[in-house]
């Protein structure tokens, strides 16, 4: 499989001299520590703990969070080039496995007392310790205010029952940050938990086999009887909702970023591809259906960048931004699903065979418009703002 593609052009706007730093740095640790493994890994469905370790002493794993948890502060941008950069292993899997602390993190960052941030962030930082975020259960993920796993106070414990479903990085997690709930049905009754994986009772299924992501761990996870120290209650009691819904925002830009990012390299790859593959002793560039296509891609790819990195920098800069960033990702997914299924046909036969990067693009792609809340929920959201 090639991977010999073009860096993606920065944009002055958003990205300076600091940002190509940190983008040649991780550049250069995709091309030497992941890049000659990655096809293993994704059919062994795990990269190598050890990843971690490497990942943090180059300071991906650290980008965005504060410097007294071992983090490297700095714009949403930096966060922005590294989740670019790592989704350049031509892997979906691996920037959702090595990135679940992204989305298990900032909810103790925001709500969590100091000696929380210090036991339940610091190590994960530093690559020792693996964080998953836990909010999805068996009985459905798009109704997060239904969440029926239970957290029941006794003296200072709370006794934590049911289970959890399709956990990115679930399998090997040794912390999870849990949706539990405390009090009354509805949104008002949720807490979050951080619960770790050696606690009684806590248990993981086999991992999860997949359509796509093949190199993230997923896994259900059960909870029978947990005894929680009452200390790992992020934030207020029965408050956990807002935490929840703040958190998305930042998946949700990740997954538009990996969205466009799947984009870019599948229309690179058809790039290349049209230049050398020949039918009817024509280059397929020669084609003009073929050409449109590219243009077509190359059209929806530019719209749909631009407009991500213009909802980063808005809530870089303090806007609420909760309307447009639901627009971007499915603006964004929109985009990468034509063109990931576009690519597939330009490469024929071959686009459908393992081992060409499109044909994984094609399958990864697609959890991008279910994960972090799906199209229709998107749309929800976004239509709560123009009908009110
Ligand atoms: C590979 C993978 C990794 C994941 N990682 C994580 C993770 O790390 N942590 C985590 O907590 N979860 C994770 N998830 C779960 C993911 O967030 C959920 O799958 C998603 O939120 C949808 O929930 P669901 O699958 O239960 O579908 P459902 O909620 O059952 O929805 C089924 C269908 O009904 C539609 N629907 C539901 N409600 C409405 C409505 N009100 N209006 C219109 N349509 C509606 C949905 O859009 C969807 O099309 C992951 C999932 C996958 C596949």
């Amino acid at each position: 499989m090639s991977y010999t593609f073009n860096t993606q052009a920065t944009c002055q706007e958003y990205f300076g001299k600091s940002h190509d730093l940190v983008r040649r740095s991780v550049k250069e640790f995709v091309e030497q520590e992941i890049l000659p493994y990655i096809d293993d890994w994704e059919e062994a469905g795990e990269f190598p703990r050890e990843l971690y370790l490497k990942a943090a002493e180059v300071g991906i794993l650290g980008t965005g969070y504060p410097e007294a948890y071992g983090g490297i502060p700095g714009d949403i941008f930096f966060r922005v080039v590294v989740t670019e950069e790592l989704m350049r292993s031509g892997s979906g899997g691996l920037a959702a496995g090595i990135g679940s602390l992204n989305i298990a993190l900032p909810p103790i960052l925001s709500l969590g007392t100091d000696a929380q941030k210090e036991r339940f962030i610091k190590p994960v930082l530093a690559g020792e310790k693996i964080a998953a975020l836990a909010i999805t259960e068996p009985g459905g993920g798009s109704d997060v205010a239904s969440i029926g796993t239970t957290a029941v106070r006794e003296g200072d414990h709370y006794r934590v029952n049911g289970s959890k479903t399709f956990i990115t990085s679930g399998h090997r997690a040794d912390q999870i940050t849990c949706a539990v709930r405390t009090g009354k049905t509805g949104a008002h009754g949720i807490s979050l938990l951080v619960i770790e994986s050696d606690t009684p009772g806590y248990s993981v299924s086999a991992k999860l086999k997949k359509t796509g992501w093949w190199a993230s761990d997923t896994a259900q996870i059960f909870l029978d009887d947990c005894l929680v120290p009452a200390e790992n209650l992020i934030g207020e009691e029965n408050q956990g909702f807002y935490g929840i819904m703040e958190n998305f925002q930042g998946e949700r830009l990740a997954m538009a970023i990996m969205a466009n990012m799947t984009s870019q390299m599948a229309y690179e790859a058809c790039l290349e591809y049209a230049r050398e593959r020949e039918a009817l002793n024509r280059k397929l560039q020669g084609f003009q259906v073929i050409r449109h296509k590219l243009v077509d891609m190359a059209t929806r790819l530019e719209a749909s960048r631009e407009f991500t990195y213009r909802i980063a920098a808005k809530i870089d800069s303090g806007h609420n931004q909760v309307k447009e960033i639901s627009m971007a990702k499915n603006f964004a997914c929109e985009v990468s699903d034509k063109i990931t299924y576009d690519a597939v046909q330009i490469f024929g036969g071959y686009g459908y065979m393992r081992g060409y990067l499109v044909e994984r693009l094609f399958r990864d792609n697609r959890i991008l418009s279910i994960g972090g809340g799906t199209t229709e929920i998107m749309k929800e959201i976004i239509g709560s703002f123009l009908f009110k």
